[in-house]
C-alpha cells in the first residue's frame, strides 16, 4: 500500500462523523454535506489530523453555519433602522396580520362580494395615497424596484434623458448606486449643476426633446454644509409644469411624522409635504422610517400612478400578499394614530416609539440590567449612549441615549463582543472608550433578561469551539 493510499484510508467515514457529532439542530443533508467537503479539505493536506481534532473542525465548522441562518438577534447598536440587522422591527398587530394572513386563504385577488375575479390591494392602495394626501399610490418590492419602474416607464424611446444634480447623485448602502439604477433602467443620465451647487438655471438648460423628467433624490446617507444651493423644490416643479415634465422625487425614507419634535433629530420631508410642493410622484422605502415591512411605495398623480401599474415590469416587482397585509396593517396604524398628540400617535410602529421612548426609562431599565448583573466578573455600569437613525436617514442626527457599559474583568473586550454575538439569541453592541456599550433604545424591554443572561453565559468557561 502506497503512502498515499494509507493516509486516505485513515481519513473517516462520512457514517462515523455523523454518529460523532450526534444531534447538530441543522436538517441531515446540510451537515453530511459539510461534512462530505471538511474531509475531502484533508485529502489534499500531508497528514490526517487525529479524529477528535478532526470533529473539533467540523463543530467549529457547523456552529458557524448555524449562526448564519437568518435568526432573531438583540440589537444593541442604537441604530434604529440598522441596514445589516434587518431594518424596522414589525409591531404585535402587523406580526398578528401577518401569522393570520400566513396560514389561511385569503381574498387577495378576489371580490367577496361578486364572488369572481377582483383587484390587487386596492383597499391598500386607497390608504396609502390617504396617507400620503395623494391622489393614488401604489407599492412594489422596495424602493430600489419604484425608481426603475418609474424610469422606465417615463424615460423611455426618444424621451429617455433624466435631468438630475450632480449633488444627488449618490450611492445609498451597498450596490444602490444612482447612476447605476438609470442605466438598468435604460435611462440617459443628463447631469446639471456641479456637487455643491446647482441652480434652477441649470436645470432649465438642460430641458430639450430627449428630456423624460426631472428627477430629485434625497441625499440620504450624506450630507454637505457649506458652500451649497439647490433650488427649491417649488421651482423646480414650476419648470417641469412649464415644460410639460414629470418631477419625480426619492424620497428614500418616508418619514411619515414630524421627525423634528425628537430632540437631537432633524427633519426628515415627509411624502406629504413633498407632493404639496409639487413633485408629480415620489417613491420611498416601507421599511425605513415608515416602520413597515420592505417595500417600494410609489405615490402621486393619479393619471402617472395608473401608468406605472400598467408598464409589464410592474408584474415583476409586485409585492406577496404578507407584504402586501402587513403593509396595510401598517398604514391603518398611522391612519388611525392620525391627528394624536404624541408624535407616533396610536401607531404602534417599533421603530418610533424607540425614538420616542425617554432616557429616564431607558435608564431605569439600564439599572435593572446592571443589578442583575452582580456579582459577575465585570465592572457594570449606566452611560450615554449615541443612537442613530441608521438605513441611509438623517446621517447627522444622533439621539442622546442611554447604554449599559461593560468592562469584563478577565476577558478581552473583543472576545467579549464575539461571544455574545454569538450567544442564542445573538446581542450585537459595539466598543467606545475601552469599554463594551449595549445601547438600550434599540433592546425591547422584553429581551433585558435575555441580554442578562447572555452576558452571565458570555462570561463563564471558555465556549465550546473557541480558541483558548
Ligand atoms: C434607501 C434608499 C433607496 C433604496 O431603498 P430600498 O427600499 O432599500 O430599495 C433608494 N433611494 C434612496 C434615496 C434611499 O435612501
Amino acid at each position: 500500500m502506497s503512502h498515499t493510499e494509507s493516509r486516505l484510508r485513515s481519513i473517516p467515514a462520512v457514517e462515523r462523523i455523523l454518529q460523532a457529532l450526534g444531534e447538530t439542530g441543522l436538517p441531515r443533508p446540510v451537515v453530511v454535506s459539510l461534512v462530505r467537503r471538511e474531509l475531502a479539505g484533508l485529502r489534499g493536506g500531508d497528514k490526517v489530523p487525529p479524529l477528535d481534532e478532526i470533529l473539533a473542525q467540523i463543530r467549529g465548522a457547523l456552529d458557524g453555519l448555524r449562526l448564519s441562518r437568518i435568526q432573531p438577534v438583540i440589537n444593541g447598536t442604537g441604530i434604529l433602522v440598522h441596514t445589516n440587522l434587518g431594518r424596522s422591527p414589525l409591531g404585535p398587530e402587523v406580526v398578528k396580520t401577518l401569522a393570520e394572513m400566513a396560514a389561511n386563504y385569503n381574498n387577495l385577488e378576489y371580490d367577496l362580494a361578486g364572488g369572481e375575479r377582483g383587484g390587487r390591494a386596492g383597499y391598500l392602495e386607497r390608504n396609502l395615497a390617504l396617507l400620503c394626501e395623494a391622489e393614488a399610490a401604489t407599492v412594489v418590492n422596495n424602493c430600489a424596484a419604484a425608481l426603475v419602474l418609474i424610469l422606465r416607464h417615463l424615460a423611455t424611446g426618444e424621451r429617455n434623458e433624466v435631468i438630475l444634480s450632480r449633488g444627488e447623485l449618490v450611492q445609498i448602502g451597498g450596490g444602490f448606486r444612482i447612476p447605476e439604477i438609470l442605466e438598468a433602467s435604460g435611462a440617459q443620465l443628463r447631469e446639471v449643476g456641479t456637487t455643491n451647487k446647482t441652480s434652477l438655471k441649470d436645470y432649465e438648460q438642460a430641458v430639450s426633446p430627449r428630456s423624460g423628467l426631472i428627477l430629485k433624490v434625497h441625499r440620504s446617507n450624506f450630507f454637505m454644509d457649506g458652500f451649497v444651493e439647490s433650488p427649491s423644490t417649488e421651482r423646480i416643479a414650476d419648470l417641469a409644469r412649464k415644460c410639460e415634465l414629470p418631477f419625480v422625487e426619492d424620497l428614500g425614507s418616508g418619514a411619515m411624522v414630524p421627525t423634528e419634535q425628537i430632540p437631537g433629530v432633524e427633519h426628515e420631508p415627509t411624502p406629504m409635504e413633498v407632493l404639496r410642493r409639487g413633485v408629480d410622484l415620489v417613491c420611498f422605502s416601507g421599511d425605513k422610517l415608515m416602520g413597515g415591512p420592505q417595500a417600494g411605495v410609489i405615490a402621486g398623480k393619479a393619471k402617472l400612478v395608473t401608468a406605472v401599474k400598467r408598464e409589464p415590469f410592474f408584474r415583476a416587482l409586485r409585492c406577496d400578499k404578507l407584504i402586501l397585509s402587513a403593509l396595510q396593517t401598517t398604514v391603518e396604524l398611522y391612519l388611525a394614530g392620525a391627528g394624536e398628540k404624541s408624535m407616533t400617535g396610536a401607531a404602534s410602529v417599533p421603530v418610533l416609539q424607540m425614538l420616542e421612548v425617554s432616557n429616564d426609562e431607558l435608564r431605569l431599565r439600564g439599572e435593572n440590567i446592571v443589578a442583575a448583573l452582580a456579582g459577575l466578573p465585570l465592572e457594570a455600569g449606566v452611560g450615554d449612549g449615541n443612537a442613530q437613525i441608521g438605513g441611509g436617514t438623517l446621517p447627522r442626527s444622533v439621539v442622546p441615549s442611554v447604554a449599559v457599559n461593560l468592562v469584563p474583568k478577565s476577558l478581552a473586550l473583543e472576545k467579549f463582543a464575539v461571544r455574545l454575538r454569538t450567544a442564542a439569541p445573538p446581542v450585537v453592541g459595539y466598543i467606545s472608550e475601552g469599554r463594551f456599550k449595549l445601547d438600550l433604545r434599540t433592546i425591547f424591554p422584553r429581551q433585558d433578561d435575555e441580554v442578562v443572561r447572555a452576558i452571565r453565559t458570555a462570561l463563564a468557561n471558555r465556549q465550546p469551539g473557541e480558541a483558548g
